[in-house]
């Protein structure tokens, strides 16, 4: 059998035999390119979802994809027993892209996060014997055991307790609640400057800036989670960037490799110390082709002007999502985000909206509890955006009218 060649029924009769069961999907994608997304049958679809805020620079950028094609031949992986070249260059770029911290490299963002909180809790070992960490109510952080122990809400936890122990969670964008919640063996806040999974909710300025004021004052680390908000999705390379703050540590993973998995975790130099070889590894951390990719997709950012793209076209989506509100007030309750990291509350007609763009060939996400969001690529066109606009139109004139029957 042609593996490509297989038809849909073929390909989820076989991922029912074969596959865990744990994602609800229905349509198989063959190829990409830039927004665009080809099935294995019909035509093409417009993608706002970019693999879950992976491919930043759209479906196989051609840099990137010639990048790994090259490197798959020289040289895939070498286990981190041995430097690669490829692995400080890497270091390197993100450092003077960031805080100016050192490196370490891993292949998720629940691995980076993971990171993070073994970091926070060998710094608190070493500082008081402190071990807490204080999250955000609808943050996201994981599905490892300690990230999802790190992860507010109850549902993604249910069936998997007992919890690691050493979190507790404060109402984000309230820094009273997180004051509350400190103690004498709290160690550190982690937040995601712009909530994903939640919601898409940017973190207000004096709540950020308020949370580094609460962590120099009690000797607390702050940890941002980058791993969606992070890699230029909000007009900067990273969405801390927006609000004249540095974390201590964060994460990041998802659009760093473009599509290859990839994560990081990066530490004030003046923290680097806490890890001393044998502390903390993984086998596939930093491999030359991800190393090769990532290097790539910064090259890229620069010579696309993708932070430029992102922050204009970020504006001109804005203000057509409230165009459409003003058309469709049962369908948009507000509009909300950063760059081109953006959402809006739908109500009951958030799973409706989704389905019927889906059906019109547009792909949107949801997040929290009523949201639709939107992660296109930073290279979006005005004309794709145009077309994402009307087709959103036309599904929302839909789901009304199929409501109102
Ligand atoms: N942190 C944030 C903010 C995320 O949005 C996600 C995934 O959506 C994660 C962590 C987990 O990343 P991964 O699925 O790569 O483990």
């Amino acid at each position: 059998m042609d593996k490509m060649k297989s038809t849909q029924e073929e390909i989820q009769s076989l991922s029912e035999r074969y596959l865990v069961n744990t994602y609800n999907r229905s349509l198989v994608f063959r190829s990409g390119e830039g927004s665009w997304l080809y099935p294995s049958e019909g035509s093409k679809y417009l993608d706002l979802t970019m693999g879950i805020g992976v491919c930043n620079l759209g479906h196989c950028h051609p840099w990137v994809s010639i990048a790994i094609a090259r490197q798959a031949w020289r040289l895939m992986h070498c286990s981190n027993l041995f430097f690669n070249e490829l692995q400080p260059q890497l270091a390197k770029v993100i450092s003077e892209a960031s805080f100016g911290g050192k490196l370490f490299f891993c292949n998720s963002g629940a691995e980076a996060n993971e990171g993070l909180i073994k970091f926070a809790r060998r710094w608190g070992s070493q500082h008081g014997g402190r071990y807490e960490i204080i999250c955000a109510e609808h943050c996201f952080h994981g599905r490892t055991l300690g990230t999802l122990a790190a992860t507010a809400k109850p549902k993604y936890r249910e069936g998997f307790q007992p919890d690691v122990q050493g979190f507790s969670f404060a109402e984000f964008n309230n820094l009273e609640s997180f004051r509350a919640k400190i103690t004498d063996k709290t160690v550190a806040i982690l937040v995601e400057p712009v909530q994903g999974e939640g919601g898409v909710w940017p973190a207000r300025p004096e709540f950020l800036q308020g949370l580094r004021r609460l962590c120099d004052e009690n000797s607390l680390l702050l940890l941002c989670d980058e791993v969606q908000c992070g890699m230029g999705r909000t007009g900067r390379m990273f969405a801390y960037q927006h609000y004249g703050i540095e974390p201590d540590a964060m994460s990041m993973a998802k659009a760093l490799g473009n599509g290859v998995p990839m994560g990081a975790f990066e530490l004030r130099q003046e923290h680097a110390g806490v890890f001393a070889p044998g502390l903390h590894g993984t086998t596939f951390g930093g491999t030359p082709l991800a190393c090769a990719a990532s290097l790539a997709v910064f090259e890229a950012f620069d010579k696309e002007k993708a932070l430029d793209n992102c922050t204009a076209m970020g504006a001109y989506f804005k203000e057509q999502l409230l165009a459409l509100q003003e058309r469709h007030p049962e369908c948009v309750a507000d509009v909300r985000g950063l760059g081109l990291m953006l959402g809006f509350s739908a109500g009951k007609f958030q799973k409706p909206i989704q389905a019927a763009c889906e059906e019109r060939h547009l792909l949107v996400l949801t997040a929290g509890e009523d949201a639709i969001r939107l992660l296109p690529s930073l290279l979006i066109t005005k004309e794709e955006i145009d077309l994402a606009v009307s087709i959103l139109d036309e599904a929302m004139t839909a789901v009304v009218a199929q409501a109102a029957q």
